[in-house]
């Protein structure tokens, strides 16, 4: 897919373009390029000690940044790749630190999606976190970017993401694979490919592996709640995101148990009640009871919107 020659010229420039994933837009930036990677610290406001994932077009790049390639990550790889996938492995010495926040791993992913690999393959592989104010929900729309930073940062639009939740981030680097972050990709489906335990990493350790985790995030101003009784539907000022609703209201949005559309349009919604004024979204309580990949993922999510 042809790019426009502004955006390759922008990031061979050092500066910041957002572009489409099929998870969310990631404000990408040259990953050789210090201080390209330095504006998507200060544009984003994010911490200094959270890491950034390297995305690339061709296999070949990895071996750029990864120390190491297991049989693990390879099995991965072909299955999953492109796709909504982030494998952290060793990292070479020579990857900037600014890209690890000093960490001695590093985060990889190729992205499903024809803009982001044309854009990378026209320049070098970007670093690209969520192209949203850090703290706010991700974006899954030009428009959400627009809305966090004006016109101040060059986006190119791709129209709605497809995944609309982060992508998985697993650990292949130690003895045993991690799940840092659950994704849409979930545990099943990898334990499936390597035919080994994957485990996932203990939330409520003071030091999460993935340093992303500890940050409150995916959060619009309205409070995001479970849904206690259904008394609360008399509420007018709080948007539903219900399941299985029996009422027809403006506010209560019905996904029929549809939790991949939930995942697509989640952030959306958060982002629309804002600009609604809504002072709450309030939605109907899961559990992996139902039989949806993407359900750990979105309960990871919306718990973090939930907390404080
Ligand atoms: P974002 O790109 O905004 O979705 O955030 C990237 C996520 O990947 C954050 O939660 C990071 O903590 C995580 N991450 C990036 N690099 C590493 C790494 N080397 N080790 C563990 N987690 C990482
Ligand atoms: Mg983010």
């Amino acid at each position: 897919m042809p790019i426009d020659q502004k955006y390759i010229q922008a990031i061979k420039n050092g500066d910041v373009v957002a572009f489409p994933t099929e998870t969310v837009y990631g404000l990408g930036a040259d990953a050789w390029n210090s201080e390209a990677i330095a504006k998507v610290f200060e544009t984003k406001g994010r911490p200094s000690d959270n890491p950034l994932i390297v995305h690339v077009s061709d296999f070949d790049q990895i071996n750029d940044f990864a120390a190491e390639i297991p049989e693990a990550a390879q099995l991965l790889i072909e299955e999953f790749w492109p796709g909504p996938l982030t494998l952290v492995f060793k990292k070479k010495p020579e990857v900037l630190d600014a890209v690890t926040a000093g960490l001695d791993t590093i985060a990889i992913r190729m992205p499903a999606n024809e803009i982001a690999l044309s854009l990378i393959l026209e320049t070098n592989p970007l670093v690209a976190p969520s192209a949203n104010r850090s703290g706010a929900p991700s974006p899954t729309k030009a428009s959400h970017i627009k809305a966090d930073f004006g016109s101040s940062v060059l986006v190119i639009d791709g129209g709605s993401t497809q995944v609309g939740l982060e992508s998985t981030v697993l650990d292949i680097s130690g003895e045993q694979p991690m799940i840092l972050r659950p994704g849409v990709i979930g545990k099943d489906q990898i334990e499936q490919v390597l035919n080994q335990t994957v485990l996932i990493d203990d939330k409520s350790s003071e030091k999460p592996k993935s340093p992303g985790q500890k940050y409150s995030h995916y959060k619009p101003k309205a409070d995001v709640k479970w849904l206690d009784s259904e008394d609360e539907f008399e509420d007018t000022s709080s948007l539903f995101l219900l399941l299985n609703a029996e009422t027809e209201q403006q506010n209560i949005i019905n996904y029929t148990q549809d939790f991949e559309k939930l995942a697509r349009e989640l952030y959306d919604r958060f982002r629309q009640a804002d600009l609604d004024g809504y002072k709450k979204v309030i939605i109907e309580p899961f559990d992996d009871r139902y039989d949806s990949s993407v359900i750990p993922a979105l309960l990871n999510r919306i718990e973090k919107a939930t907390s404080l």
